[in-house]
C-alpha cells in the first residue's frame, strides 16, 4: 500500500464517524527504513482505531537534496504548528557542513526541551545481561554543549559553550518529577559533574534539590556522570527515572537502549510546551533499507506514547499489551532472532502479529496500564515562571589574551603596567589553571592566556566604561584580546569561579 492510501485509510476509518474527539497528527516517513517501520506502525494504529487523522510532511534526505538545507521546508512548519503533535520516521542528514542537523533544529525551533527515553529489557525473549532493567531517561534538550555556539580563539585553542539556564533547568527537572508520579516511578536520580563544573552543573543539582523538596513522595538521589555511567552500565536496576543535562543524556541513554538488548526496540518522546514529537532511538539504517525486514517496534513504542500525550490511554494500552504478546509469543524480526523465536517474520507481518492480538494481555510479562494517568500526561508539559532579577553588580574583568611571546611572569609584570585606578591585575591562568601569582614551571601553556582584573580596594562596583578603558590600554600595548568576560556579584554571591590552584 502506498503512503497516500495508508493516509487514506487511516483518515476514512474515521470519516463516517469522525467527531471532535479526533487529534490531528503530523507524520513524516523518514528515509532508509523509515517508510518501512512508519507504514507499519500507521497500520497498527489504524487497526487499533486510534482517535487520528494524518497529514504528512516531507523532510529530510530528499529535502536537503532538493536544496533546502535545514532538511524541512516552511508548509511542514506550518503542519507541526498547526497540529502539535508529530510521529516522525527516521532521517538521514547527509554529510558535509553545509547540512544542518533536522533532529536538533525540530527540537530547538520547536522548544522539545524534554526527551524521554525508556529503557527497558524484555528478558528472556531479548537477549540482555541486565533483565530487571526498567528505567526511564530524560535528557534535556535544548541547551549545554549543544547550543553549538563554537569559536577558534588562537592558533592553539577551540571554545565550546556549554550553557545551562535557570528556566532549562527548571523545566527538565519538574518534568521528570512529574513524569515519575504520574508513572509511578518511585525515585529520580540526578546525574552531573558538578564537583568540575560549579557553576553550570552546581545550577543543575541546586534547581534538582529545590524542585525535589515540592516531591516528598519521590525518592532522590544524585551521582557523578562518571561513576553513574558505570553504575548504569552495570548495575542499571539501581535507577528509576535519571534527568540530566544535553551531553550526558545523550551518551547514557545510548549505553542503556544498548543495555535492553536491540536498538531497534526502544521509542522516545521529544516533548515541549506546545508540541510533542515521538520517534523511535535509531537511525535510518540504510545497511537494511527497502528488505522488509526492519523491527518497526521502537517508532510503534513511540506511537504509544503519542497516544498517552493525547489523553488516549485505552488505545495506547491496547498497542502496548498486543506488542509484549507479540514478542512473549515468539514472532520476532530478524534482529530479535534467538532460541527463544518462534516465527522470524518480516515489517509487515510483525505488525500483522500486532494486530492480531489486539485486545489480548501477555502472559509472561506484566500487562501495562495507561489508564490511570490519561489526564495527567498533559500536565506533565511545565511552564516557567521568571524569577525576580537579583542584584547584580560588576567587580572585575577576565582578558581573554592571545600571545606567545612572554611566560606568565613576563606577561603579569607587563600588564601591571597597564592597569587602571580602577582595575588591578589579580590573576592568569592558562587552560584555568593559575600561572601567575607563584605559577609551578611544570604547567604546559598555550597561547591562550586568561588574565583577571578586579576592582581595587576601597571601591564597591565598576562601570563597564571602567572596563573600557583598560581594554583600550592593553591594544594600546599591541597585545591580542581574544574576548573578554565580566564579573559579576549576583546578591552578594560571586558569579564566577576561582582559577584553579587559586
Ligand atoms: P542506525 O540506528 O540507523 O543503525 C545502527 C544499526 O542498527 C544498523 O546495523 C541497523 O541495521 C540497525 N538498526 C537500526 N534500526 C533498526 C531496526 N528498526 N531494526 C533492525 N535493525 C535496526 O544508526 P547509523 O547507521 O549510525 O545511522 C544511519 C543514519 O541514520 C545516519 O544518516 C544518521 O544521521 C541517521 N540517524 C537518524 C536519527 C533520527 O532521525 N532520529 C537517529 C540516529 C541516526
Amino acid at each position: 500500500m502506498s503512503n497516500e492510501c495508508l493516509y487514506h485509510e487511516i483518515n476514512k476509518n474515521h470519516s463516517s464517524q469522525q467527531h471532535s474527539a479526533d487529534v490531528a497528527i503530523t507524520v513524516a516517513m523518514g528515509d532508509g527504513i523509515g517508510p518501512e517501520i512508519t507504514r507499519a506502525t500507521l497500520k497498527v494504529l489504524s487497526a487499533a482505531k486510534a482517535r487520528i487523522v494524518t497529514e504528512s510532511i516531507d523532510i529530510g534526505e530528499q529535502v536537503y537534496l532538493a536544496g533546502h538545507s535545514s532538511g524541512i521546508r516552511q508548509d511542514a512548519w506550518q503542519s507541526l504548528r498547526r497540529t502539535k503533535v508529530f510521529l516522525k520516521g527516521p532521517i538521514t542528514t547527509p554529510s558535509g557542513s553545509g547540512y544542518k542537523s533536522l533532529n536538533v533544529t525540530i527540537r530547538k525551533t520547536l522548544g522539545l526541551y524534554a526527551n524521554v527515553r525508556p529503557c527497558i529489557s524484555y528478558s528472556p525473549y531479548v537477549h540482555t545481561l541486565h533483565p530487571d532493567m526498567d528505567l526511564v531517561i530524560i535528557r534535556e534538550n535544548e541547551e549545554d554543549l549543544y547550543a553549538g555556539i563554537e569559536h577558534r580563539q588562537t592558533d592553539e585553542v577551540y571554545q565550546c559553550l556549554k550553557l545551562i539556564t535557570r528556566p532549562g533547568c527548571e523545566k527538565i527537572i519538574r518534568y521528570a518529577f512529574e513524569y515519575a508520579r504520574n508513572h509511578g516511578r518511585k525515585k529520580v536520580t540526578c546525574m552531573v559533574k558538578d564537583n568540575i563544573m560549579k557553576m553550570t552543573d552546581g545550577l543543575f543539582y541546586k534547581v534538582f534539590q529545590e524542585i525535589g523538596a515540592e516531591y516528598p513522595d519521590i525518592l532522590q538521589d544524585r551521582y557523578i556522570i562518571d561513576i553513574g555511567s558505570a553504575r548504569l552500565a552495570t548495575r542499571p536496576e539501581l535507577f528509576d527515572v535519571i534527568v540530566t543535562s544535553n551531553l550526558y543524556g545523550d551518551i547514557i541513554s545510548d549505553i542503556a537502549a544498548e543495555l535492553s538488548g536491540s536498538i531497534g526496540l526502544a521509542g522516545s518522546a521529544n516533548i515541549g510546551e506546545h508540541v510533542a514529537m515521538f520517534e523511535a532511538i535509531h537511525g535510518c539504517a540504510p545497511d537494511i533499507a527497502g528488505q522488509n525486514i526492519a523491527n518497526p517496534s521502537g517508532l510503534l513504542l513511540a506511537a504509544v506514547m503519542m497516544l498517552v500525550h493525547i489523553g488516549q490511554a485505552d488505545i495506547a494500552q491496547k498497542i502496548h499489551n498486543a506488542w509484549l504478546k507479540t514478542i512473549e509469543d515468539g514472532i520476532h524480526t530478524k534482529d530479535l532472532k534467538s532460541e527463544y523465536t518462534k516465527v522470524l517474520v518480516t515489517t509487515d507481518q510483525f505488525a500483522e502479529a500486532v494486530i492480531a492480538r489486539l485486545g489480548t494481555e501477555p502472559q509472561r510479562f506484566s500487562a501495562v496500564s495507561y489508564q490511570n494517568s490519561t489526564q495527567q500526561q498533559k500536565a506533565v508539559t511545565v511552564a516557567y515562571q521568571p524569577q525576580a532579577a537579583a542584584e547584580k553588580i560588576l567587580v572585575g574583568v577576565d582578558v581573554f589574551l592571545h600571545q606567545h611571546q612572554h611566560s606568565a611572569d613576563e606577561l603579569a609584570q607587563h600588564l601591571k603596567q597597564l592597569e587602571t585606578t580602577e582595575l588591578e591585575l589579580q590573576m592568569i591562568t592558562n587552560r584555568g589553571v593559575k600561572v601567575w601569582p607563584d605559577g609551578f614551571p611544570e604547567t604546559f601553556c598555550t597561547d591562550h592566556w586568561r588574565c583577571r582584573f578586579m576592582l581595587r580596594p576601597g571601591l564597591t562596583q565598576l562601570a563597564y566604561s571602567d572596563i573600557i578603558r583598560l581594554l583600550s590600554q592593553i591594544s594600546g600595548d599591541k597585545l591580542d584580546v581574544i574576548k573578554t568576560e565580566n564579573l559579576c556579584s549576583f546578591n552578594g554571591e560571586p558569579g564566577f569561579t576561582l582559577g584553579q590552584g587559586q
